[in-house]
């Protein structure tokens, strides 16, 4: 089944059952999995909603479908659930939600925990390695102190101060391309040159408690494969890298934004205005403890921008193995 438009998606999905099959397939691919020990000795106990057995002698437990998924111990339909993944991967924007359960018949409180479940699942994060050319930059998010009453301003909230506002450290890897020449398509005779991009830059992005040395260079270390090239402003938590990395400095406190070598750090700031638009336009604010599951979102977003709609809604279902409880997410904690 390929899914083109939202319609497709609502149509396919409007039966529970059918729902449910769409996960084992996606899920498990026609090997069962206990999902308490393992194994795969597994068969079908009889009823409605498919329920499994574990026949290993140690185990033997009992489990459904959405074991281990967003949807377990979850009211909601799945048809619900399946539509709400959907319109997250298909709004570039995002999705506020309160718009969510609008358009799924849901109260506010439940369109709010689908939409940080949601958010929790599409995290891509953590193993991606980035190499090549890599963009290193921060953005501050929260905090507007201009809209404060004076006896709330915090000093020194601007610029690169965090006193009240959450840093969130990006690194990019720069996109690779090359030109070719082919004729026109119109005019006959006529050649023109086209960019063939070959591999999307890719962002890792974190939302940190602040930015010196000591909080950006393990995040370096760990994302940024050794021999790679860096190419960051002159901000000082960025200095000592050198004998890892090749490291180049965009010095913007003398105008400058390009080095001698041609390095910008420009994609990666156009990336943050879009995260802070998103977060503004559609979140209206957020809360510390929640940044970087928005953070994740844009995240995924902005890696999955060139793949289609099915692509996305794939990639949700292979993501299932991940769940987050209610509990886990309101805890106080700032994540
Ligand atoms: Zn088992």
């Amino acid at each position: 089944m390929k899914f083109k438009s939202i319609i497709d998606v609502i149509q396919y999905f409007s039966d529970e059952q059918r729902c449910l099959d769409y996960l084992i397939q996606m899920r498990w691919k026609g090997e069962i999995i206990c999902p308490h020990c393992g194994c795969n000795k597994i068969y079908e106990l009889k009823g409605k909603f498919k329920r499994y057995k574990c026949t290993d002698k140690e185990c033997k437990k009992q489990f459904s479908a959405t074991k281990g998924t967003i949807f377990e111990n979850s009211q909601i339909p799945l048809c619900k659930w399946f539509t709400a993944i959907f319109l997250y991967g298909f709004h570039k924007k995002g999705i506020s939600s309160c718009q969510l359960a609008k358009d799924l018949n849901v109260t506010q409180k439940t369109g709010w925990f689908m939409a940080q479940r949601i958010r929790h699942m599409l995290n891509t994060g953590g193993s991606i390695e980035l190499e090549g050319t890599i963009e290193l930059d921060e953005t501050f998010i929260g905090g507007k102190n201009k809209n404060r009453p004076y006896h709330k301003k915090v000093k020194n909230s601007q610029g690169r101060a965090f006193i009240d506002k959450t840093p969130v450290m990006g690194m990019l890897q720069k996109e690779e391309a090359h030109y070719i020449q082919r004729p026109h398509k119109i005019m006959p005779g006529k050649m023109v040159t086209e960019k063939v991009v070959t591999k999307p830059s890719e962002i890792k992005a974190i939302a940190i408690s602040d930015t010196s040395g000591k909080s950006l260079h393990p995040h370096i270390l760990e994302t940024v494969k050794k021999g790679s090239i860096l190419v960051s402003d002159e901000w000082r938590g960025y200095r000592g890298l050198n004998a890892i990395y090749e490291h180049h400095i965009v010095d913007h406190t003398r105008g400058q934004y390009v080095d001698e070598a041609g390095h910008t750090s420009n994609t990666l700031e156009g990336a943050w205005s879009h995260l802070k638009r998103t977060i503004i336009g559609t979140y209206h604010q957020v809360s510390r403890k929640h940044l970087q599951r928005y953070v994740d979102e844009f995240v995924y977003r902005y890696n999955t921008r060139k793949i289609t709609v099915q692509e996305i809604l794939d990639n949700s279902m292979e993501n299932v193995n991940t769940r987050l409880s209610y509990k886990q997410l309101v805890k106080k904690k700032v994540a």
